[in-house]
């Protein structure tokens, strides 16, 4: 043995919402995205077999706090408040939070959003950030980002609050319906969550993760997702 303890022995299981695309989403059956590869890379270093669970999103910090999953990595941002539940791995991506709008609308600057109905995730940093610039009264919470966008297009909610690359890929995939405006609303680190009873792991994934972006197949992987 080599001191480092997963969940079930040989495994990491890594959480993660799969509704967040370019970095967790379905091929078919398969969750694939850079969270995904990224993983499997660090599993691969750690001689480790990479398990994915899709859980909800809000239930990913709970679920490796108490032990059920080594590792939680859904493009999940570094806040004060998570800090206080579980431990982050060093910083692998950059995410902006963003405004989406029908292409019509009036909504062009930050400013516009008040007094409207903002749709985000439940619990991400965009339902946080919103709750306190706008108000709970003005925060409509969906399951997923895709639900909230759903919501944007049939005029339920007046925009939604994302993150950039899931925000492009809805936008993509909604033809000409929508846009993300220019202006960002939030510029956060995306890092990969631990129990704080297994520092262990955060070194050793830390460690892997240093030789991965070191190595080039971090970026390599982002590439492969994210076109320039
Ligand atoms: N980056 C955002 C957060 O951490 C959204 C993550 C997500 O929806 N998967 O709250």
């Amino acid at each position: 043995k080599d001191g480092l303890e997963t969940v079930t022995e040989g495994k990491l299981t890594m959480a993660t919402n799969a509704t967040f695309p370019p970095y967790e989403y379905y091929e078919g059956k398969k969750i694939i995205g850079i969270d995904a590869e990224v993983a499997a890379e660090i599993a691969k270093k750690l001689n480790l077999e990479l398990e994915i669970a899709d859980i909800e999103f809000d239930s990913i910090v709970p679920g490796v706090q108490s032990g059920k999953y080594d590792m939680g990595m859904a493009g999940m941002t570094v806040t004060p408040e998570r800090k206080n539940s579980v431990n982050f791995s060093d910083s692998y991506a950059t995410g902006i939070q963003k405004v989406i709008v029908t292409k019509d609308s009036k909504i062009k600057s930050l400013d516009d959003i008040k007094g409207k109905n903002i749709g985000v995730q439940t619990s991400t940093t965009g339902d946080l950030y919103a709750t306190d610039d706008y108000g709970a009264d003005h925060v409509k919470k969906f399951d997923s980002g895709n639900a909230a966008v759903n919501a944007l297009k049939v005029g339920k909610v007046d925009c939604v609050i994302i993150d950039n690359e899931p925000a492009k890929a809805y936008v993509k995939a909604n033809g000409s319906a929508l846009k993300i405006l220019d202006t960002d609303y939030a510029v956060e680190d995306y890092a990969i969550c631990f129990s704080k009873d297994n520092s262990e792991l955060q070194k050793k994934v830390n460690e892997a993760l240093k030789e991965l972006k070191k190595d080039g197949t971090v970026q390599k992987i982002v590439d492969k997702y994210i076109k320039a």
